[in-house]
């Protein structure tokens, strides 16, 4: 049974064995449908054009079982290696590249001080260019492949990045983003311009190639009522675009927000009154909630993006998972760079579990290994409402992945070769790994 499912040609097309290529290596992916890992100590992937012209996954499971249907395909033999899927950044800021490690005293002088002076810089569109490029290609030296991602007000910002991320084929999304008050010349924009400026990168940009828009007010305190508006009406307009913004990550914005906004029920609230809260809103942080919060989050479809080594270094506070799996809303993970310190998909997963054991301020739990690696590759693009298309290695999916060497460093070698289960395996790479683990990082590109 889930033999012949894998291989299921894509599309039922027949393709030429010659279009398909093979990579042999152990193997990692999910059950389409939950955080359970399969695994295949010596597997076979084969991927070929699947009907958008984009490379998907043909067939996966183990060698013995898969080859012999693929007489004559040629196979990359990668002995010692584990092909994963490409993992998936739910929240990140690419004007921030050059904010990371930035010392401040919590959120708001962070801002005030580190992003906003740095991001008046991407009106410039040299500049702006200059920096997507170096955070393309940081996001696939770190085995990323799909980002969900702010930019700037200024549209240039959005523009350098799509284009940027169109040459190397990722899927990848992003938006202007919205800010009207409370910021300071040179990155506050201006009500009615902001939302034409939307309306016109999303007709621009939203379904070209593999790429995505995102309406992007920064967070509730810099948006006036009308902004916000104005921003759910375009969110009703166009369904099928995301929206991101922030919330609920630190006390002292949280007091701001409801100042501002106080016929809202809660901050979160205030998302919902303005029509920004459905299916595709992604909101990141969403640490310091209540169960009508989590309640809200539930019933309008909108998800979290988790940023744990971002709550770390701003001493924000500490995700509540066993609180959003008791009301059950979706989630997964993000680096929040600059406000994160980290690129790398392994320090956030490590950060996630630190944040997961926290029993001070509420439950402390293990998050299991496999679970950690789901929230960053399948359980992520299921959040993002792109299961099935990024974020695992099943038939169909775009064939987006990473080739790692668990032999990168020393340490690594001697821990995951005494690995007796997958957890271990796993967790030894997310304790132990960086950039140096990922070998290689493949995207799924246009076959001609
Ligand atoms: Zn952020």
């Amino acid at each position: 049974m889930a033999a012949a499912r894998n291989l299921r040609t894509f599309g039922g097309m027949s393709t030429s064995v010659h279009a398909l290529r093979g990579f042999r290596a152990s193997l990692l992916r999910f059950a389409p449908d939950h955080a359970q890992a399969i695994f295949d100590q010596d597997g076979l992937l084969v991927v070929g054009p699947g009907a958008a012209g984009i490379q998907k996954v043909v067939a996966v499971g183990p060698y013995a079982d898969v080859a012999p249907h693929y007489p004559g395909l040629a196979v990359e033999h990668l002995p010692g290696r584990i092909i994963a899927p490409g993992f998936v950044d739910m929240h990140i800021h690419y004007p921030q590249t050059d904010v990371i490690g930035a010392p401040a005293e919590g959120l708001l002088p962070w801002l005030e001080n580190y992003t906003f002076p740095h991001e008046k810089r991407f009106s410039a569109p040299d500049y702006a260019a200059d920096v997507a490029s170096f955070f393309i290609a940081e996001l696939l030296r770190n085995g990323v492949t799909t980002a969900l991602t702010f930019a700037t007000s200024h549209p240039t910002s959005v523009h350098a990045l799509f284009t940027e991320a169109q040459k190397h084929h990722m899927r990848l999304i992003t938006g202007k983003v919205l800010q009207d008050r409370h910021s300071p010349d040179g990155v506050r924009d201006e009500t009615e311009q902001s939302l034409v400026d939307t309306e016109t990168l999303i007709q621009q940009w939203h379904g070209v190639d593999r790429l995505g828009y995102a309406i992007t007010p920064r967070f509730a305190p810099t948006s006036t009522p009308a902004q916000l508006r104005g921003a759910g009406e375009l969110a009703a307009k166009y369904p099928e675009v995301w929206v991101q913004s922030h919330v609920a990550e630190n006390l002292g914005e949280i007091a701001w927000a409801r100042e501002l906004f106080p016929e809202s029920a809660s901050y979160l609230a205030t998302y919902a009154d303005f029509g920004l809260m459905r299916k595709r809103a992604v909101y990141a942080h969403c640490i310091h909630f209540d169960d009508s919060d989590r309640a809200l989050m539930r019933e309008s479809g909108a998800v979290a993006a988790i940023s744990p080594t971002s709550n770390l270094f701003l001493g924000s506070g500490f995700f509540d998972y066993a609180g959003a799996d008791r009301i059950g809303f979706g989630y997964g993970l993000a680096s929040d760079v600059g406000g994160g310190t980290s690129f790398s998909p392994f320090h956030t997963m490590l950060a996630a579990y630190y944040v997961g054991r926290e029993g001070q301020t509420k439950t402390g739990l293990s998050l299991s290994p496999q679970h950690l690696w789901w929230q960053h590759t399948a359980g992520a693009a299921q959040a993002l409402d792109l299961a099935g298309v990024v974020g695992n290695l099943q038939p169909d999916c775009e064939a987006d992945f990473v080739v790692l060497n668990p032999q990168a460093t020393p340490l690594l070698a001697r821990k995951t070769a005494q690995a007796n289960s997958l957890d271990e395996l796993l967790f030894a790479m997310i304790v132990l790994g960086d950039d140096r683990l990922v070998e290689r990082t493949q995207i799924a590109c246009r076959s001609s």
